[in-house]
């Protein structure tokens, strides 16, 4: 492990206002800081524009020796070895689009312990460990760790690689970094990397400035129209599912009068690259896209993000919604969704080698269009962070259902997941309850235990619909990589032992007055 230097606060401090010039951390950002340097293994989930970078580099200034960050596009390398060096920190890139004599010079300010950080690619790291071994690494740092896991949106081969680390760098501590991985791409992150006890630390994804808004897919046409008609001349982007929708729909808008430009793979680069360029710019307020666009396009001023289909998962969603507001004032994400998005969804799915991976989280996606609660709740407890006040900036706090007291049947769902033992899927947690005599439920013998039949005064379609409500609670979540096992969150437990109640709401009214409590 390297010497440490002092690492009080005030001295990390000092280090941030001198090296970086800011008076104060980020949310997180000490904390995750401190940890590294107590030489902890970390994980730092965070958003895009969060800080992450700060979270390795300030550590390396404030130990001894030489910080490896493993990065995976080179664009990324250079950007942030430029601002390094533009602060004074001596920082360089290794990979193997450079010249022979660039690599040679850069080893040798490395053996001469002349560099704080060295950025590599993945593929390159394991040409280098010869040199890399002759001396003191302090701290190994993964960015975009997500593309380690397999269950990740961004899977790269050669980041699996990476599970030799912990075994090269013996006693060296290892941050990895993401701003996307759901809670069990979290658990894989870690577990390839052999760093199963990291700490961890998940930054808010909250972004309370946008207003969440998803309705029925009807006549979206002239209901973009309505939405359109109070908006004036701010920047949005209308996200479709494929390339033909978006040009249909830019010229639908022009025909309309409104300044609209359609931007999808299929254009060529030249005419890419001046679409995006004449957004960034105000000069044409509205882009119909396929999710192709907004990748790297830092806008701050996109005062609404609608989407046209529904997004393929959760993840997209919130990345696509997520371009709206970066100024921190209000933006607007209306997304409309329909059956026939979920078929088509489905048939881009098919015959894909994660077919079943990508079905479970399009049917999650599904269920938050469909959510009776909170819409932000959803969002957020979906990447495991679980708030318990509803929002007041979503089109359900603001036209909420009405609700009852569902505390009996959220216990008596919960209870039924504790005594599966979080091994089973929504069907079959839902015909436990019911007391189904099917022959799955019998040969595993779960006739035997103490909430069968709890609930079989309830629908299957109402239970169904209960359970669907407890996961966009965040009383629940699935466990997308095998069958979709559903697991009990911290909420579960309050639920359970700790009297919180919980409101469900009314789907088909006479179905819940015929409620009545049974053994537990
Ligand atoms: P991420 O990798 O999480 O997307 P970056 O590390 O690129 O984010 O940081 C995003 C921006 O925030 C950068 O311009 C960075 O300089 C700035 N930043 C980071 N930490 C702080 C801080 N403590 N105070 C102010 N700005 C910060
Ligand atoms: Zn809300």
């Amino acid at each position: 492990m390297a010497l440490q230097k002092e690492t009080t606060p005030t001295h990390i401090h000092t280090l941030l206002k001198q090296h970086f010039g800011y008076d104060t951390f980020r949310p997180n950002q000490q904390a995750i800081i401190e940890n590294v340097l107590k030489g902890k293994d970390t994980l730092a989930i965070m958003p895009t524009g969060g800080g992450k970078s700060l979270c390795f580099q300030l550590p390396s200034l404030a130990m001894e020796g030489t910080t490896i960050v493993i990065s995976p596009l080179i664009a990324l390398m250079k950007d942030q070895v430029d601002a390094l060096k533009s602060n004074g920190i001596a920082a360089a890139y290794f990979n193997s689009s450079q010249p022979q004599e660039e690599q040679s010079l850069i080893l040798e300010q490395l053996i001469a312990n002349q560099l704080k950080l060295i950025y590599v690619a993945p593929e390159s790291l394991w040409g280098l460990t010869n040199h890399l071994s002759k001396i003191q690494i302090n701290l190994v740092a993964i960015d975009e760790a997500h593309c380690i896991s397999s269950w990740g949106h961004d899977f790269r081969p050669a980041y699996t690689q990476l599970s030799r680390l912990k075994a090269e760098f013996l006693g060296t501590p290892i941050i990895a970094l993401t701003a996307t991985a759901d809670k069990a791409t979290q658990d894989d992150i870690t577990k390839q990397l052999g760093i199963s006890h990291a700490t961890r630390y998940i930054s808010s994804f909250d972004r309370p400035n946008i207003y969440l808004d998803v309705r029925p897919g009807q006549q979206r046409i002239q209901q973009i129209f309505k939405f359109l008609g109070s908006r004036g001349k701010q920047s949005g982007i209308i996200y479709c599912l494929s390339r033909k929708s978006t040009d249909m729909l830019a010229s639908k808008l022009k025909e309309k009068g409104y300044d609209a430009k359609a931007y999808h793979a299929g254009l060529d680069a030249e005419e890419r690259s001046k679409v995006q360029e004449d957004f960034i710019n105000d000069r044409v307020p509205i882009i119909v896209a396929t999710i192709a666009f907004g990748m790297g396009i830092d806008k701050s001023n996109v005062r609404w993000v609608i989407h046209y289909n529904m997004p393929k998962n959760i993840e997209g969603y919130y990345q696509e919604i997520g371009r709206g507001g970066r100024d921190g004032l209000k933006s607007h994400a209306l997304m409309f969704y329909s059956f026939a998005d979920v078929v088509m969804l489905r048939k881009f799915a098919a015959g894909t080698p994660t077919e079943e991976f990508q079905l479970a989280k399009l049917e999650r996606m599904q269920q938050f269009a469909e959510a009776l609660s909170c819409r932000r709740k959803a969002l957020l407890n979906y990447f495991g962070e679980y708030i318990t006040e509803d929002c007041g900036n979503c089109d359900i706090c603001k036209r909420p259902p009405k609700y009852f007291d569902g505390t009996l049947i959220a216990q008596k769902v919960c209870s039924a997941v504790a005594r599966l033992k979080e091994q089973e899927a929504l069907g079959t947690v839902i015909d436990v309850l019911r007391g189904a005599q099917n022959q799955q439920v019998l040969e595993k013998g779960y006739q035997n235990i103490k909430t069968y039949g709890a609930a079989k005064d309830i629908s299957w379609k109402d239970l169904q619909q209960y359970v669907i409500q407890l996961l966009n609670q965040g009383v629940l979540e699935i466990w997308f990589h095998e069958k979709g096992r559903l697991l009990l969150t911290p909420f579960a437990k309050q639920i359970l032992f700790e009297g919180k109640t919980v409101r469900l709401a009314n789907v088909i009214q006479e179905t819940v007055e015929a409620e009545k409590p049974k053994r537990l």
